[in-house]
Parts: structure tokens; sequence; C-alpha cells
């Protein structure tokens, strides 16, 4: 028989590489709210390459957290699959997902989550605690990352005594310590003003530009043309896939804003 049902959400029909990272196949998510039973998502697929740099848009309430949230393998779907680095994760226990959790992701939230009597550089190293890794190596892996978000010269420092930016790269910089395959980041530029807003996606650019695959909710369209690829939920669903063909350099656009010194 043939497939009569084209909808925009039918899995993806790119063939399948070694270079896909994520891959969602008919997703859905149920929350059991006492009576009430929330459907989150309804059938989502979708396949991201390595190197990719993906924006997550749509209306407040349409899925994008959900969504990230089985990504990141905080949460399981209630039924499809999900594929990380062509593993099927969907079955994993807690503990399995923990474990690749921290192995292949690193995550950005809108808070930044840091701990306030700790440097940067410690709280750069702290998930290297659970690597099986010793003392000079996690130091070295955490100095690296810290470099990577420009933040060098700031390590000594606690988050009271940096800019909300600049513990947003701290953020990242743990985000990215253990090397993870996929930076996930939810709403990171939310608690930011504009003009720090386009530094932290400087930094993603830049991480991107070396490889490193990115997948991004925002709800400011500003921001999410820095991607190269802009996925919008709604009601559950994927409802557009676009591809950004020449997205603007952040650090171009930075000379072009006014700062709050101005
Ligand atoms: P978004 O991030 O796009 O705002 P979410 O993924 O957070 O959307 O939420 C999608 C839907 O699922 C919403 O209707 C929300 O109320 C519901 N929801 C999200 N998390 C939970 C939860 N833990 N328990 C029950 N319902 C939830
Ligand atoms: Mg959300």
């Amino acid at each position: 028989m043939q497939a009569a049902n084209q909808s925009e959400t039918a899995p993806p029909t790119r063939a399948s590489t070694g270079n896909v990272v994520i891959r969602t196949e008919d997703i859905h998510k149920y929350y059991e709210l006492g009576e009430t039973r929330v459907h989150a998502l309804r059938g989502v697929s979708a396949e991201i390459q390595r190197g990719e740099f993906v924006a997550v848009m749509g209306a407040s309430g349409s899925g994008k957290s959900t969504f990230m949230n089985i990504l990141g393998c905080l949460d399981r779907p209630s039924s499809g699959r999900y594929l990380l680095e062509g593993i099927d994760v969907s079955q994993h226990d807690k503990r399995k997902l923990a474990l690749i959790r921290n192995q292949k992701i690193g995550f950005v939230f809108q808070g930044f989550n840091l701990l306030a009597r700790t440097t940067a550089l410690e709280n750069t190293e702290l998930p290297t605690l659970y690597a099986k890794i010793d003392k000079a190596e996690r130091r070295k892996r955490a100095t690296d990352a810290l470099a990577l978000v420009g933040l060098t010269d700031r390590a000594e420092h606690f988050p009271s005594q940096m800019s909300g930016g600049q513990q947003q790269r701290v953020a990242v910089a743990r985000a990215l310590v253990n090397r993870p395959s996929i930076l996930l980041a939810d709403e990171p530029t939310g608690n930011l003003d504009s003009h720090t807003a386009v530094e932290i996606m400087e930094v993603f650019q830049d991480l991107n530009d070396r490889g490193l695959s990115i997948v991004m909710v925002t709800h400011e369209p500003d921001i999410a043309q820095f991607a190269k690829r802009v996925l919008v939920f709604r009601d559950g669903k994927i409802r557009k896939d676009e591809t950004v063909l020449d997205p603007p350099r952040a650090a171009e656009v930075l000379k072009t804003m006014p700062t709050l010194e101005d």
C-alpha cells in the first residue's frame, strides 16, 4: 500500500549517514497530571547532523523544553524512538541515561546555575568529577574550556564578580568540559540584555565553527537568525524546518550595536 499520509511531520527521508548526531522518530510525550493527560509532543521526527547549529522556536507551551529534555536524556519519550549517535536510548533507564548524558551532552540553561562560592575555574571543572580522570587532567580540561569561551583571565573570579554574560560563558565552559558531542541550550540568552545576548551567539558560532553541534531554544527571532537552521514548534509538532542560507556573523553585528556604556 502506498503511504497516503505525507504530513509535515512524516519521518525524515534524508538518507542516514554516520554524521547524524540526533534522530527522533515519531516521538510522543504525555504528562500525567492527576486526572488529566497533557499531550506535549505529538509525533516529532527530526534529524540533526554533526556540525549543525539549530534554533528551536515556537510559542510558550508548544513543546520546546520537552523536546530538549528528551534530546538531553533528562527524560524519555512516551513512544517513538530517539537515536543519539546511532544508539537507541529511548528505553534506557535513569542510570544509563545519566551515563550517556554525562558523556555526550552539554547543557546551558537560562539561569546560569553557577555555585556562588566557587570560582569560574572550579565551576567549570564540576562535571569532570564524575569522569574517571585525574586532578591534573580535570584542571587542564577546565582551563581549556574557559579559554574556548574567552574567559582565561576570569578563572579565579567568583560569579558575583562577573557580569551576566561572563557568568553565562562560564556555564557554557562547564557544559563543554566533558567534550560532549552536542551542546543543548534552552533560552541561553533569556536573562541577558541584547548586546550580551549577541556576545553569547558569537561564542556559539565560534564553537560551531570548530565542529560542535548545537541545538538552542529561543523565542527571539534576532537570536535565532544566528543559527544555520530553524525548527518551529506548534502544539507539540514541528511545523516548519528552514535552513538559514547566510546567517549573519555575531562578531560583525556586535560592531554595529550600542553597548550599555554608550
Ligand atoms: P515550551 O518549552 O515550548 O514552553 P514545554 O515543553 O515546557 O513547552 O511544555 C509543553 C506542554 O507540556 C505544556 O502544555 C506544558 O504545560 C506541559 N508540561 C511541560 N512539562 C510538564 C510537566 N512536568 N508536567 C505536566 N505538564 C508539563
Ligand atoms: Mg520552555
